[in-house]
């Protein structure tokens, strides 16, 4: 991928009713670190990120926990923004709610209604409003399904239910049709849709719409986790493509692999998350927790332990000493080699290893003959640290 003067980036934000664990904050360090590397690199980056702020489980959370759903998103937004800021993850230029995105969900599905590449499909008996319908889109009338994830169709069908797909629903053309627009329910928020009728937006119709909106089709960088690329990525592209006659909706898509933990998948449902509140509530240094993150390449499925902060710490520790001398081994060889691992698909191991080997001497000269070293050599490092990796020493 080759971006021009502006790189263009939207990542797949949070849905705002849990606090954000290891592998949420794998995903948005990764791409702090690709936006980090493409400016270094010359570009303008035009970063966009949605957030969930009204969805399925937003609204189940809420009433589990009897609050408003509105409150919940609100809570959980600001202890998500606490958490990045902690982490030295730089704000998205764009940061916008799906609610906030509603009227361009309304034009976008009014527009495939009347395309014909969406239909409509009846409420289940005793649900809505008389004559009310939820709206569905027609993947057999889209080119390309599949082009994103390249899954075939028993891949696709494996996970769709249990990825907030509803394959059994009586009265859909096609079992992985996506939803566009759910009719209102009793009890359910929902917003004016004109001829759609009151409802609100299916999930990946507001990634589509937001997407569209603030960086237009055919944009730089699609990102988000590896349990996004089916159906949510697939799907937001797909439908971009009908209501724009256009492709690809992005030219490259990144996604990080999932973090696991000792062993099993994190996740809400196993109730084995490591949020990263609790830790900075425990007195962990933020810093210790994005060297850990940046320790692993984003393609690379891995599990948090233990030992992954005992280690990020000890590293930590001995950049500090390498660099609280005056003088130190020559910054631009190091510099130069954080450069070249960033450029070679996010190799951020490799930068790591590159300031190791830079502390590591720093603090053998230091200690041994300091004839030669570089005054101001750390200075410049720390810069380039801050600059290049986001972590501030
Ligand atoms: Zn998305």
């Amino acid at each position: 991928m080759t971006p021009g003067p502006i790189a263009r980036m939207y990542v797949c934000g949070i849905t705002p009713y849990d606090a954000t664990h290891m592998g949420h904050a794998a995903t948005y360090v990764t791409f702090d670190l690709l936006g980090r590397a493409l400016r270094d690199a010359g570009h303008e980056v035009i970063y966009v990120q949605n957030v969930t702020d009204v969805d399925d489980p937003l609204l189940e959370r809420a009433q589990r926990d009897g609050v408003t759903w509105q409150a919940l998103a609100e809570m959980e937004i600001a202890l998500f923004r606490e958490d990045m800021t902690a982490l030295g993850v730089i704000a998205p230029d764009h940061y916008i709610g799906a609610v906030e995105g509603v009227p361009s969900v309304v034009k976008a599905v009014t527009d495939l209604l009347s395309a014909g590449a969406a239909y409509r499909v009846d409420l289940p008996e005793g649900e809505g409003a008389a004559g009310a319908s939820d709206i569905y889109f027609e993947l057999s009338s889209a080119h390309d399904f599949g082009a994103v994830s390249s899954w075939d169709r028993d891949q696709m069908m494996a996970v769709f239910a249990e990825r907030g797909g509803d394959p059994e629903r009586a009265g859909k053309h096609d079992q992985l049709d996506p939803l566009l627009w759910r009719a209102a329910r009793e009890g359910e928020p929902s917003w004016p849709g004109g001829e759609l009728g009151e409802g609100r937006p299916g999930w990946h119709i507001e990634c589509t719409t937001i997407a569209l909106d603030y960086l237009g089709m055919t944009f730089d960088v699609q990102g988000g986790g590896t349990d996004l690329i089916f159906p949510h990525h697939e799907m937001s592209a797909i439908q971009a493509c009908a209501i724009t006659g256009g492709s690809p909706f992005a030219r490259a898509y990144v996604h990080q692999a999932m973090v696991g933990l000792d062993g099993a998948k994190m996740s809400k449902s196993q109730g084995n998350l490591v949020l990263i509140s609790k830790l900075r509530e425990s007195g962990v240094d933020p810093m210790a927790i994005r060297l850990a993150l940046l320790a692993h390449h984003y393609r690379t499925p891995w599990d948090w332990t233990d030992q992954s902060l005992a280690d990020a710490q000890r590293r930590l520790s001995m950049w500090r000493a390498g660099l609280s001398g005056n003088g130190g081994p020559s910054a631009d060889a190091t510099i130069a080699r954080i450069r070249e691992c960033l450029a070679n698909d996010l190799d951020a191991p490799g930068a790591l290893a590159a300031v190791d080997a830079w502390a590591e001497e720093s603090m053998e000269r230091a200690a041994g003959d300091p004839g030669g070293l570089e005054i101001g050599a750390p200075g410049l490092v720390g810069r380039a640290l801050d600059a290049l990796l986001g972590v501030r020493l």
